[in-house]
């Protein structure tokens, strides 16, 4: 199962360590072919190496969209070694077997990130590279294909070790990361397409991307990590930049995204929010007249539950901030932005990571998200919903007022960020209570309002914040029963999205005891 190297092609857009590589590979006595800009660097390290064109009888033409698309080529690395047939089609054609494919591919996702405009953006997407890649890995039974710079030195390695040959497992883990990243790389080519032409459905757009980087671990010590991206330059947890602190974990990264995506929902023009997020889950979300006060009634709702939490801002971290959260142990900070003396006070603590994103995400922004299933990936479109854009219906004989409608629609946002079955209760821009995450809603109410008497306790309150509160329900109250612990809570008035059978039922037992109640209309299900 050995196969001795004799030719190699070269064909790099990244020509990290190309050079060294193809030293010791002509060292080894193999010849070494190559393509334009790649032929150049070898051959200024006055190195012998032969051009494709030389290879193909055929000049790089098109600005180089067609240099290896080539039978020569082709064949060369498609060949069966011992068939007769293949043999012969060779030798009537002239066609030189290829035993090693080094090949890495036109930069298309830095270009994406970057911003390019449309037309530089499809220039950049490789043929030639991915069609080779795919040719020497269907043919790893004697191709070696390597795609990732990182791995030219354990080809030379295991060539030391096989006097210059490759053994077929090798071939056959190179071909199989050869795929990953021929697969993610047009995945990530179909998201920037359909997102181009905002088109948001799973039959146009392919999910996946590449790996940027492995975690230590994954949600438990046992279990392996890495995280994927696709480019996407929209603000957001893969584009922030780590300004310090340790490595994210696989589970900070998953609360993380959780909590810039629900601040995200507060524009930072209508003034300061905070979230603060445990198990992807808030446990305490507040506007403010400022962003330390923000910090300060987001963290009342639930100052146990914060401890380790992970905070997200949707204006710019400023020193009075900073001061109060050092007092606490928290473990990733999120905000669009950070000022130099807010950076010097979270500075003070080593570990704390803090992520500066390029802007606050777009709520009402287009988009994919999956999850994984025994045997496939669920897709659908993001939960781009706003409760501003809703028309909210009233149904009860008592209108909200103005302010019961401001906490609702309060409530109502946060709902759509809180884990199934969700009851939020809110006043004054102030998460007074929350219950995520249960089987029963009456227990997401029940749990919510004790929450609520807990931070009362802790704030030196005579009265639960739940008194006089607006409650929202992601999902319809399917009895009367869920409205009436709420209403026992304190609370006056309910956001819910309605439709159930027993809507009459809910209904009247609102207008029994004198509580206002609007329909979404729409709900925001968290599984
Ligand atoms: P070089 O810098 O050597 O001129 O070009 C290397 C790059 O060209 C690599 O990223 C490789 O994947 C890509 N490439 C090789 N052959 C072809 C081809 O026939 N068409 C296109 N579009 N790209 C190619």
């Amino acid at each position: 199962d050995q196969v001795a190297l004799k030719t190699a092609l070269l064909s790099v857009s990244d020509k990290a360590g190309v050079v060294d590589l193809a030293r010791a590979l002509n060292d080894r006595g193999v010849r070494l072919l190559s393509t334009g800009g790649t032929h150049k660097a070898i051959a200024a390290a006055g190195l012998p190496v032969t051009d494709v064109s030389e290879i193909t009888g055929f000049p790089e033409i098109m600005d180089g969209r067609v240099k290896t698309l080539h039978p020569n080529v082709h064949g060369g690395l498609l060949s069966i070694r011992d068939d007769a047939e293949h043999q012969a089609a060779m030798a009537e054609h002239g066609i030189e077997a290829i035993d090693l494919a080094v090949i890495n591919l036109y930069p298309f996702e830095e270009v994406r990130a970057a911003g390019g405009d449309y037309p530089t953006t499809v220039e950049n997407i490789d043929i030639g590279g991915p069609a080779m890649i795919r040719a020497s890995a269907k043919n790893h039974a004697y191709v070696t294909v390597l795609t990732d710079p990182s791995d030219y030195d354990g080809l030379l390695a295991v060539l030391g070790e096989n006097d210059g040959a490759t053994p077929y497992a090798y071939r056959q883990r190179m071909a199989a990361k050869a795929f990953a990243r021929t697969a993610a790389y047009d995945s990530i080519i179909s998201n920037w397409m359909a997102e181009a032409l905002s088109i948001d459905t799973p039959d146009y757009r392919a999910l996946g991307g590449k790996l940027r980087e492995k975690m230590r671990y994954g949600e438990n010590p046992h279990q392996s990590a890495g995280f994927y991206v696709n480019g996407d330059p929209r603000p957001g947890v893969a584009n922030a930049e780590l300004l310090q602190g340790k490595q994210l974990s696989y589970n900070n990264i998953n609360d993380t995204d959780a909590a810039y995506e629900l601040v995200a929902e507060f524009l930072p023009e209508n003034g300061p929010a905070c979230a603060i997020i445990k198990h992807a889950n808030p446990c305490g979300v507040a506007t403010g007249a400022t962003l330390v006060e923000a910090y300060g009634r987001a963290l009342a709702c639930d100052s146990v539950s914060a401890f380790g939490g992970i905070i997200a801002l949707n204006q710019t971290l400023d020193a009075a901030t900073a001061e109060e959260i050092v007092k606490l142990f928290t473990e990733v900070i999120i905000a669009p932005d950070v000022t130099p003396e807010a950076a010097a006070i979270i500075a003070t603590k080593k570990n704390l990571r803090l992520l500066k994103a390029p802007g606050l995400p777009d709520a009402r922004a287009a988009g994919l998200t999956a999850k994984t299933v025994s045997g496939g990936l669920l897709v659908q479109s993001r939960d781009n919903v706003v409760v501003e854009d809703l028309e909210l219906k009233v149904v009860t004989k008592r209108a909200p007022t103005a302010s019961e409608l401001e906490d609702m629609k309060f409530a109502f946002k946060i709902a759509k960020h809180v884990k199934s079955n969700a009851v939020i209760y809110a006043k004054d821009g102030q998460t007074a209570g929350i219950g995520a995450g249960q089987m029963s809603r009456v227990d997401s109410a029940r749990i919510a309002a004790m929450k609520a008497e807990d931070a009362a306790k802790s704030m030196g309150l005579k009265d639960p914040l739940t008194r006089g509160s607006a409650v929202a329900s992601e999902a319809f109250y399917p009895f009367a029963d869920g409205l009436l612990a709420a209403i026992a809570a304190g609370a006056t008035a309910v956001i819910q999205p309605g439709g159930s059978m027993r809507d009459q039922d809910v209904i009247d037992a609102a207008d029994e005891h004198g509580v206002a109640m609007v329909f979404t209309g729409i709900r925001h299900f968290r599984h």
